[in-house]
């Protein structure tokens, strides 16, 4: 062969490596009900149903209960027949069910942990998994302390594999670490306890900084910029608020803030943030003081089905949801997201077939899902009622099929537009507003009514 055409076979052969896109799985909220059992006693089907009736319960789970052994299976050699090499997984926590804390206990935390952990690497043996710890992922629930203890020991134990020396160490400190993304320069990982910013968490109560995270964690991006480091962002409870019941977030006001501080100081680094906990499909942007999109953070849904007892919500299932996350291997912008399902009620009368629910790019017509294109697709949603329909259904991951009404148009797009506390209220009485005064006149004739009514 001629020196020139070896240089064009190595030409080809480069572009060929760098147009292809790089791909991960992202997997959260599997939480393992190790009680689940098909008894013909239908509030005796799990513990984590509370009693409410598992009607419908077969193999693959129920909507009132969290995953079975048999789902967690199905799942994971799902994902291995759908993307058997993927360059690494991101799995965002809650691995033990929703059960009172009296029928848990360490021990039984850290055996769910250990369960789940140890089918991911058989099943992937080896691919690097980036793992963040949930609410669900310490006894007693949601009480995750700030500084070193048994579990974060334990936990950090089960995972030495995918933590190097340094990251050991900052996990048993405060359950948080950074490492190289795939090993390679310029590309890094985050991994953050957000539990540790939790309302619930009475142990965090009234600290600056809880286990010197959020300085931490400044270092690392301000040191990622001065490297010219792209980095992915996970953690497992996100900022801002539920989209599902209005006027309800996750964080203390003072600890929401913070982290919104951290990505408006760091946005130019970070080039995705991924995120569990609401067990829903959704996402929440992040604008400059200027208005300009400048990052996406990615809510995937959950495997467990469970449906919430959340009060105010309503009919909160979901079907088990997975997703692959398409990516740009030279400059990590996210280039498309796509999501698989189980129908749990077809699963469990015909087959356990998971398909592909949706792929952004094709279902929201955007090139990519960089911010900018996150921001088309937020004000497709806002705007146009199909679209809102659409992004309706994919939230509960093709569960809840009903109309998605003004109360709910305005609930989703302002906890996606809006992770600023104060600027959520104030999207609310905007779009409020809107919803009641920019819609025909037969919108306008009902509100009129309503209120007139609620006298
Ligand atoms: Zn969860
Ligand atoms: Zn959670």
């Amino acid at each position: 062969m001629s020196a020139a055409r070896l240089l064009l076979l190595s030409y080809l052969l480069f572009k060929e490596a760098h147009a292809q896109p790089g791909s991960f799985w992202h997997i959260t909220d599997l939480h393992l009900d190790r009680t689940y059992n098909l008894t013909d006693a239908p509030e005796l089907v799990c513990a984590s149903s509370n009693k409410r009736p598992a009607a419908n319960a077969g193999k693959f789970g129920d909507y009132v209960c969290d995953s079975s052994w048999h789902l967690i299976n199905s799942t994971v050699y799902a994902m291995k027949a759908i993307l058997p090499d993927p360059d690494f997984i991101v799995w965002t926590g809650d691995n033990t069910p929703h059960v009172p804390d009296e029928d848990l206990g360490d021990e039984e935390v850290l055996n769910i942990i250990s369960n789940l952990t140890h089918i991911i690497k058989q099943v992937f043996p080896r691919t690097k998994v980036y793992s963040a710890l949930g609410n669900h992922d310490y006894h007693p629930k949601s009480q995750l302390p700030a500084r070193p203890n048994h579990i974060y020991n334990q936990t950090a134990a089960m995972w030495q594999d995918w933590l190097d020396p340094e990251s050991q160490e900052t996990f048993k400190r405060g359950g948080y670490y950074t490492e190289k993304l795939l090993s390679r320069t310029g590309f890094r990982m985050l991994v953050l306890n957000t539990n540790l910013y939790s309302d619930h968490n009475n142990l965090t109560v009234g600290m600056d900084d809880p286990a010197g995270q959020f300085l931490w964690a400044d270092r690392v991006l301000s040191e990622a910029a001065d490297n010219k480091e792209k980095v992915y962002v996970i953690g497992h409870i996100p900022p801002g608020f539920f989209e599902k019941k209005r006027g309800k977030p996750w964080f203390t006001p003072e600890f929401n803030q913070k982290y919104l501080d951290l990505i408006q100081k760091h946005h130019s680094v970070i080039l995705g943030q991924f995120f569990g906990h609401h067990h829903t499909d959704s996402f929440r942007m992040f604008y400059s003081a200027e208005d300009s999109p400048i990052g996406t953070m990615f809510l995937s849904p959950g495997v467990t089905p469970w449906k919430t007892t959340l009060p105010g919500v309503v009919d909160g299932a979901n079907n088990p949801g997975i997703r692959v996350f398409e990516y740009d291997p030279q400059t990590l912008l996210v280039k498309d997201v796509v999501t698989h399902y189980l129908n749990l009620t077809y699963a469990n009368v015909a087959r356990g077939r998971w398909e592909k629910e949706y792929r952004l790019t094709e279902s929201f017509r955007v090139p990519d899902a960089s911010p900018a294109s996150m921001h088309q697709v937020l004000e497709l949603i806002a705007n146009n009622h199909r679209y809102l329909q659409k992004y309706y259904e994919f939230n509960s991951v093709s569960y809840d099929r009903t109309e998605c009404n003004r109360d709910c148009r305005v609930d989703h797009v302002c906890a996606a537009r809006q992770v600023d506390f104060n600027r959520y209220e104030s999207c609310l009485k905007i779009e409020g507003a809107a919803a009641i005064y920019g819609g025909s006149l037969s919108v306008l004739s009902v509100a009129v009514g309503v209120v007139l009514a609620s006298r």
